[in-house]
């Protein structure tokens, strides 16, 4: 006869929160296997099976006894608290069978009967806390890396998941909590809304609502879940709510809706979402400056936030904190093509539009990156340009390095890099792409460096392509047109670019991108890498 084993997740540790089929399983079995404590727990529902009960860390001698026992033909009963398939016994149950040689249809009958999870359990108690994206992340180093747990906290809290955190602390493990917050606290305000959950539906349970800062100054232990809101969580009346969304759509203190049912799937009532027939792809997609993901972002929250996006209560929750979460809008700003000089109104301007909140930085091609945290980009774009600053956007596009045209003496060439900046500056790319223009022959700002190179000379332009601009086998790009007569280089320019647009692949560089392709408009591809035989070195490293 063979044997039967169950996995069982008993939920948070009450009775009325066991599911039937947990209990059925547990009063059908032989033999229940568990942690002494959890047998405790259940100790109500059992009616003389045989028990094993192991300490905490004994979990595989535990997985191995029951599949023993199983093979012997007994109907075992594996238990463990919240769903045993969440940081439980049911995957170790499963490890230990695959060792075996396990199969479904000749071995022992395997059912996983699910469970109320610590996430849940402790959500309920703090009000609605996780009703949207949301994770959980065990903090226990015992068999994970500290390093990979560091890394799935920082994706979690980048990407504003509500997160919720298992096994934070124990009598030996005090440190990992420390760090987690440190690294939450890069992402999220130190308002954000934290509840602390012990014991949920056991004897001893101990709710605590507090903030992403003081959370350190509560009891934390091994019973304790500690669930922490997203950007959009807040607290009312001592409950953690966390918005689905429904405000973006409906008033939620009248009967009568502003949108009837047939509008509410319409695109324009939903800017945010995607569309069929939209573009969403990064880097390689199409379109202008205005298409960029983080344009789509500001529009999506502008959309709402003009239409009574923040119910009554968000609103009065960001009062009270004192301080509202706002994205970050990032973009480059110069004085201009050729001309290198800020003036002291323009850079009050952008001390002004900086703000406290802001930061600005100084990058190698003669831009002060901006990074501000704002709802309306539209106000700050409006008062940069204003000054006559020249703005663009960050990340994988056209940018034009130009010289200063020796103070602008030499001054035959600007217009033609002034027309290629405005036709192409700030254009998606495959990856970001530096275009070199130098006003003379001395060609002093580096053209011939870059992704690609314009020299001006007697009148006429020289063009480079190629360039390797960064690493230790960084090269100079490779001359492939003398004397370009300035009706022609912008348009061939303009035509090289929108072919890597076009064809380059995701990522990749201009230089590469040259190389795969052996041909540009015509342009044959030399091959002039340095023939070195140097070991790779990868960025960071020393
Ligand atoms: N299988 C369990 C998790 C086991 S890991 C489940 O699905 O819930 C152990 C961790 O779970 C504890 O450190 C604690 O963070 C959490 N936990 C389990 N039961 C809990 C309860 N009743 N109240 C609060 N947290 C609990």
């Amino acid at each position: 006869m063979k044997g039967k084993l169950w996995v069982i997740g008993f939920g948070p540790g009450s009775f009325d929160h066991i599911t039937k089929r947990a209990q059925e399983a547990i009063e059908d079995s032989d033999c229940v296997i568990g942690y002494k404590t959890y047998i405790q727990l259940i100790e109500g529902l059992l009616s003389g099976q045989e028990i094993i009960s192991t300490g905490m860390s004994e979990e595989v001698s535990r997985a191995q006894a029951a599949v023993k026992l199983a093979e012997q033909g007994r109907k075992v009963a594996v238990i463990s608290s919240g769903d045993a398939g969440v940081y439980g016994m049911a995957g170790l149950v499963y490890e230990v069978l695959v060792e075996k040689g396990w199969k479904e249809d000749t071995g022992v009958a395997v059912e996983v009967v699910p469970g109320i999870s610590a996430i849940n359990s402790c959500a309920s108690r703090l009000g609605a806390p996780v009703m949207h994206d949301a994770c959980t992340i065990s903090l226990s180093d015992h068999l994970t890396p500290w390093e990979l747990i560091a890394k799935r906290i920082e994706a979690a809290a980048a990407a504003d998941f509500v997160v919720s955190l298992y096994n934070p602390k124990s009598g030996r493990r005090t440190k990992q909590i420390v760090e987690a917050q440190k690294i939450l606290l890069r992402y999220r305000s130190p308002e954000t809304p934290v509840g602390l959950v012990k014991s949920a539906y056991r004897d001893r349970e101990h709710v605590v609502i507090t903030t992403l800062k003081d959370m350190l100054e509560h009891e934390i232990g091994m019973l304790t879940t500690v669930i922490i809101g997203n950007a959009s969580t807040f607290l009312y009346d001592n409950k953690m709510i966390t918005p689905r969304g429904y405000q973006r759509k409906y008033t939620l203190d009248k009967e009568e809706q502003r949108l009837k049912p047939a509008e509410r799937l319409k695109p324009e009532n939903e800017p945010w979402a995607l569309h069929a027939g939209d573009h969403h792809e990064t880097s390689s997609s199409s379109a202008t400056p205005a298409s960029r993901p983080l344009d789509w972002a500001s529009q999506a929250l502008q959309a709402v936030t003009q239409d009574g996006y923040e119910s009554q209560s968000h609103v009065a929750y960001a009062q009270s904190q004192g301080q509202e979460q706002a994205p970050i809008f990032e973009l480059a700003v110069s004085p201009g093509v050729a001309n290198k000089n800020l003036t002291s109104q323009q850079l009050l301007t952008i001390a002004q539009v900086v703000g406290e909140q802001g930061q600005m930085s100084y990058t190698p091609d003669h831009h002060l990156l901006l990074q501000i945290p704002t709802h309306n980009p539209d106000d700050i774009t409006e008062a940069l340009e204003r000054e006559g600053l020249i703005l663009t956007p960050v990340g994988d596009v056209f940018q034009l390095k130009a010289c200063d045209f020796c103070e602008g003496e030499k001054k035959d060439a600007i217009p033609y890099a002034e027309e290629i900046q405005e036709k192409l500056g700030g254009i998606d790319l495959p990856k970001e792409l530096k275009l070199g223009f130098n006003g003379c022959g001395m060609a002093c700002y580096g053209a011939v460096n870059d992704d690609i190179g314009i020299v001006y000379r007697k009148g006429a332009f020289d063009l480079f392509l190629g360039g390797k601009t960064v690493g230790r086998t960084a090269h100079p790009g490779q001359i492939v047109a003398e004397g370009v007569s300035p009706e022609d280089i912008v348009n061939i320019v303009e035509q090289i670019i929108l072919e890597y647009k076009e064809r380059g692949h995701p990522n990749e560089r201009f230089h590469k991108f040259f190389k795969r392709v052996q041909s540009i408009q015509g342009f044959p591809y030399r091959d002039v890498t340095p023939k070195l035989d140097i070991e790779p070195a990868a960025c960071g490293e020393d």
